[in-house]
């Protein structure tokens, strides 16, 4: 049964593989990405998180502003350009529970994947859903947030989650 993955399990390091498309399969992983996201939870998790090496996100939110709710799945997203703007946001991540960052990242992207259709989608997206898909999207090639930091920031805060590990979760 699939779980979710913390720091340092050498399966968040993977390069993930993308799907040849989006079948009753990949839809089954997704939903399961949903539930284990959902349970703790989160507004977004990459299929590595759950050991599974495949190009898949999965992304759920309500937008502050607009009251809207962003909730859907992501096949082989690849992020096509990158504004030149760009903004610090706090982020955090499901693999690395309590820890959070300031990190610079493009205000807009352009991304295109598959959607639950296997339809090619390109659409910009902006703000907080962008934030988070270039989050996700770094996961799928082996990628953390806090790799965006130094090298000793990132070692203390590993070192935080082993110690949360412990104390808070059977691994
Ligand atoms: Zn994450």
């Amino acid at each position: 049964m699939e779980k979710l993955l913390y720091v340092p399990n050498p399966l968040l390091r993977q390069k993930t593989k993308k799907i040849e498309s989006v079948g009753s399969y990949e839809l089954k992983i997704a939903k399961k990405m949903k539930e284990i996201m959902y349970s703790v939870p989160g507004v977004g998790l990459a299929a590595n998180q759950i050991g599974i090496l495949k190009q898949i996100i999965t992304i759920s939110f309500t937008d502050q502003e607009t009251k809207k709710e962003v909730n859907y799945n992501l096949f082989n997203p690849e992020i096509i350009s990158y504004s030149q703007e760009k903004i610090f946001m706090e982020e955090g991540c499901l693999s690395l529970p309590e820890q959070f960052a300031k990190i610079e990242r493009s205000k807009k992207i352009l991304i295109k994947y598959l959607d639950d259709n296997n339809h090619s989608v390109m659409k910009e997206v902006d703000g907080v859903e962008a934030r988070i898909l270039q989050h996700e999207i770094d996961h799928l090639s082996g990628k953390l947030f806090v790799d965006y930091l130094s090298s000793l920031k990132r070692n203390i805060m590993i070192k935080k989650v082993k110690k949360y590990l412990k104390n808070n979760i059977d691994v």
